[in-house]
C-alpha cells in the first residue's frame, strides 16, 4: 500500500477554510471537455480552496495520452478518470504540476490502475518521499505524447518544484497554480516565496504563452493579459502593506485588518498568510524589518 501523503501546511489553510466558510462539493459526474485544441480536461471534485471545489485534470494527446494532475482522493472520481482514459487510449505517463495534495490526491491510484509512472520536477519529488516519481523533469524538457509535445517550464514560487506544461503547437499553457480560473492562489511563505511567485510570472509573459489552462476554475483565453493582471492585483497589495507599517512595530493580525480591510474578516486567517509572504518581501527588499515585537518600517 503506498503511504498517504502528509497535508502540508496549505491544506491545513484550506480546510480551514472550508470550515469557516461552509463549502460544501457540488456532486456532479466529472465531464470530458476540450480545453484547448487536443488538450481535454476533466474537472475532478478535490479538497481544495474556497470557492473552487474541483481539480482539472488534463489529458494531453491522441491514442497515447498524458494526465497533469490527478488531484482527486475520491474513489468515485478516481474510476471516472480511469474509464474517460480507457475509452480514449493508452496512458503513458501521470505529469505533476506540484507537489500539493489537491493536484496529486488520485496519482497513486492511476498509477495502480494504468500502470502509468508519475513524472514531476525535482524539488516536487523531493517533497514527496512517499511517492514513487519516476523521473525528474527539468525546465525546458519536451515531453512528445500522441502527436504533441509539452514543454516543461519551471515556474517557482507558489511552490518550489512548481511546473507549468506548454503546448508547443498553440503555446496553450497548463497553468496549474500559477493562476486561477476560480478564485485566488494564496503564496504561503511556508512553501510558497512571493519574489519568486512574481519573477515566475514575469518569465511566464516573456515565454510565448496563448491560453492558460489553470487547476482551479474555466480556461483564461487571454493568457498574458491575466499574467500582468495578477501582477498589478500582488503590487496593490505589497502597497497596502507597506502602507500598513509604521515606525512601531505592529503584529501580523494588526497588519492584516489595515492592508486586507476589503478581505471579508472570516478569510482573515487565510489573507494573513499572503500578508506574511509580502511582509518576507518587503524584509528582503531592505523596506521593512521583523523585529521581536512585529514588523516595522526600516
Ligand atoms: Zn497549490
Amino acid at each position: 500500500m503506498p503511504e498517504p501523503v502528509t497535508p502540508s501546511g496549505v491544506e491545513a489553510i484550506y480546510a480551514e477554510v472550508r470550515r469557516l466558510t461552509g463549502a460544501d462539493v457540488a456532486v456532479a459526474p466529472p465531464e470530458l471537455t476540450e480545453a484547448s485544441p487536443g488538450i481535454m480536461s476533466v474537472a475532478l471534485r478535490t479538497p481544495t480552496l474556497p470557492p473552487a471545489a474541483h481539480t482539472a485534470c488534463y489529458l494531453v494527446g491522441a491514442g497515447e495520452m498524458v494526465a497533469v494532475d490527478p488531484g482527486s482522493p475520491f474513489p468515485d472520481q478516481q474510476a471516472a478518470l480511469v474509464e474517460v482514459i480507457r475509452e480514449r487510449g493508452e496512458l503513458v505517463a501521470i505529469l505533476l504540476t506540484h507537489h500539493h495534495g489537491d493536484h496529486l490526491g488520485g496519482a497513486q491510484a492511476l498509477a495502480a490502475a494504468t500502470g502509468a509512472p508519475i513524472w514531476a520536477h525535482a524539488a516536487t519529488a523531493d517533497e514527496l518521499p512517499a511517492m514513487p516519481i519516476a523521473r525528474r523533469l527539468v525546465d525546458g524538457e519536451v515531453i512528445e505524447v500522441g502527436g504533441r509535445a509539452l514543454r516543461a517550464v519551471h515556474t517557482p514560487g507558489h511552490a518550489v518544484g512548481h511546473l507549468c506544461y506548454r503546448d508547443e503547437a498553440t503555446a496553450a499553457t497548463l497553468a496549474g497554480d500559477m493562476v486561477a480560473g476560480l478564485g485566488t492562489i494564496l503564496i504561503d511563505p511556508s512553501g510558497g516565496h512571493m519574489a519568486t511567485y512574481l519573477a515566475s510570472l514575469e518569465r511566464m509573459i516573456a515565454l510565448p504563452t496563448g491560453a492558460l489552462l489553470p487547476a482551479h476554475g474555466p480556461v483564461i483565453a487571454d493568457g498574458p493579459g491575466k499574467l500582468r493582471e495578477y501582477i498589478a492585483h500582488r503590487s496593490m497589495r505589497e502597497r497596502r502593506v507597506r502602507d500598513a507599517l509604521g515606525s512601531a512595530p505592529r503584529s501580523a493580525a494588526e497588519l492584516c485588518a489595515v492592508a486586507y480591510a476589503d478581505t471579508p474578516s472570516f478569510l482573515w486567517p487565510l489573507a494573513e498568510r499572503s500578508l506574511l509572504a509580502h511582509l518576507v518581501k518587503l524584509v528582503e527588499d531592505g523596506v521593512a524589518v521583523d523585529d521581536a515585537s512585529g514588523w516595522r518600517l526600516l
